[in-house]
Order: C-alpha cells, then structure tokens, then sequence
C-alpha cells in the first residue's frame, strides 16, 4: 500500500529492493540496512456525556474534510497512544480527558496518506472542561448513538460498534 521510496531516509542513496523474509524489502547497499516501511499510528478517543451521546469533531481538512469523525491524529514520536490521545482530543475539543480503557485497534488503508494506518482507539471514562472546537476541528459536539452522521473513516464507526457492543448493557 504505501508508496516506495526512492531514497534512503538515513544517508540519502539511492535504494534497492532485497529479499528478505519472503517480501521484497527496501534496502540501502551503502548502510547496509533494510529501510522497513510500516503502518502509520493514530490515536483516538471514545467520550461519552452524561446522556450517553458520543463526542465527534467535523474535520476542517483532509483527509474527510467537511466531514465528521472521532477527535484523534497521528501518534508523535515521543509520546504514547494515550497521551497521543489524550492531546489531540484536547486540541480539537478543549476537554481534558482521563480514565483510558482501550477499546481496539484497527487497520485502514489510507489512500490519502498513501499508506495504512493502525487506528488505536480508546474509551475515556472521564472528563472536563468547556467543549470548544479548535486545532483542525471545525466544530465539536455530541450526538446520539442512533443518530450519528456518516463518519468520515470506517474504522472510527468500528471502533464505536465495538465499545457499544461490548458495553451495551452498562451504557
Ligand atoms: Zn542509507
């Protein structure tokens, strides 16, 4: 899925192609290393107010511009899923949230990206502060579970399905 580069992110050759346990890797003669090219992380948040409506950001960009989705983004380099999380809800919601649980993890080709993407969702039992839409959030707010507008990635309603069909009883 994800687009072959030409050079090497390392020392910047020019790459070949070896094989190595059983795929043909990217690698790099001159460091001698195979350059490895993975799914990409991303962090999300499942909240819930006190009605059991579901927190959902309309995205002012791509990818899913115009549409609406659950508050998360990429995982940076020196943080954790959570504290991904935890930040990109508070960017995009202005809520502090706590009391992770995690709900799963999804896969999703992202043709935008031009890779796939590891979705990793987790369910906040608790938060606070005033709902106010920032970041690459147009708006924020919470809608009833059976009357979601169409989300903009399939693998964000998954992971609502999931959190609802584990949870359903308690909710
Ligand atoms: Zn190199």
């Amino acid at each position: 899925m994800q687009d072959k580069i030409e050079f090497c992110p390392y020392c910047g050759n020019s790459l070949s192609t070896k094989r190595n346990e059983g795929r043909d890797r990217l690698y790099c003669e001159a460091g001698k290393r195979f350059v490895y090219q993975n799914p990409i992380p991303a962090a999300t948040g499942l909240i819930f107010d006190k009605e059991g409506k579901i927190l959902l950001v309309l995205r002012g960009r791509e990818p899913g511009g115009n549409q609406w989705c659950l508050p998360g983004g990429f995982v940076e380099t020196d943080e954790t899923p959570i504290q991904a999380a935890k930040r990109e809800l508070f960017e995009e919601t202005g809520l502090n949230v706590s009391s992770p649980t995690l709900i799963d993890v999804n896969f999703q080709n992202s043709l935008f990206y031009k890779t796939s993407i590891l979705i990793i969702g987790y369910h906040f039992a608790e938060y606070s502060g005033t709902l106010i839409a920032g970041d690459d959030a147009e708006e924020a707010g919470f809608f009833a579970l059976n009357n979601l507008p169409d989300l903009a990635f399939e693998s964000h309603m998954e992971l609502i399905d999931k959190f609802v069909s584990d949870k359903a009883p308690s909710l």
